[in-house]
């Protein structure tokens, strides 16, 4: 076969197999419970569940990582027995995430999420030890943060997700911003099928952003939490951005 051809064939495959590659990923939705009914967290859980959320959001803060404090393992573990089955994301806004892996694992945390910033004495051996946990590890940036500091952790293929802090971490209803958008892009053009997470800010006015610069795991708050049909709100999101990112996988 002539070498352009045999170029034009292997391009070919290479498209094709990354097209597909980006159709497998899925977009998922996660309201986050900051802003919901912080008294009766147990049945806020099960009603974004029975409203059709694909994980539940969980933000912890320490009051030191972040000026402000919500609730620990003991309470992730009472809202465990509430609703068995959701996948639970813990966004460790955290000074010291070392201490908080096994007694978050023992409460039923399926995912582990440290800042960089919190962690970047050891990011390796934290991922490390979360990963031998069985939890899934996230590993998350401040808007500060240049993305660039984690992009040799990710070539580690120790990380499931990479959270993009769209809004300073630390309270709920903040404005988006959307010049962190680039930073997904960046990350999104370097690893095709690893999940990307926004949080802070969003909702159906700007999930179609989001996705378009690569992110598919949608934390939303006050949008889907204050909703008068959160089932409709998820429904609606998620449609927007898995559309979104199936387009986007056809230009590719
Ligand atoms: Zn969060």
């Amino acid at each position: 076969m002539p070498l352009n051809r045999l170029l034009k064939t292997v391009c070919e495959s290479v498209r094709r197999f990354s097209s597909r590659k980006m159709d497998d990923l899925q977009v998922k939705i996660g309201p986050s419970i900051l802003n919901a009914d912080l008294g009766d967290l147990g049945n806020e859980c099960v009603r974004m569940m029975d409203s059709g959320a694909d994980y539940l959001h969980l933000d912890v803060m320490d009051g030191h990582f972040v000026p402000n404090l919500t609730f620990g393992h003991p309470v992730v573990k009472c809202l465990r027995g509430k609703v068995p089955k959701a996948f639970f994301d813990l966004h460790m806004m955290v000074s010291n995430p070392h201490a908080w892996v096994g007694p978050m694992q023992d409460a039923g945390a399926d995912q582990y999420t440290f800042h960089y910033e919190a962690a970047s004495d050891d990011v390796l051996g934290l991922a490390r030890r979360i990963k031998e946990t069985g939890m899934k590890v996230g590993v998350g940036v401040k808007p500060a943060t240049d993305v660039d500091v984690i992009l040799p952790l990710l070539n580690s293929d120790l990380i499931d997700t990479v959270l993009i802090m769209t809004v300073e971490p630390g309270f709920g209803g903040q404005r988006f911003m959307e010049d962190m958008m680039p930073k997904v892009s960046a990350i999104r053009s370097r690893f095709p099928l690893i999940n990307i997470e926004v949080d802070g800010g969003v909702g159906p006015n700007n999930v179609d952003v989001c996705a378009e610069a690569g992110a598919n795991m949608i934390v939303s708050g006050t949008a889907i939490i204050k909703s008068d049909d959160p089932s409709q709100t998820i429904r609606h999101m998620r449609a927007v951005a898995q559309d979104v990112i199936n387009k986007g996988s056809l230009d590719r």
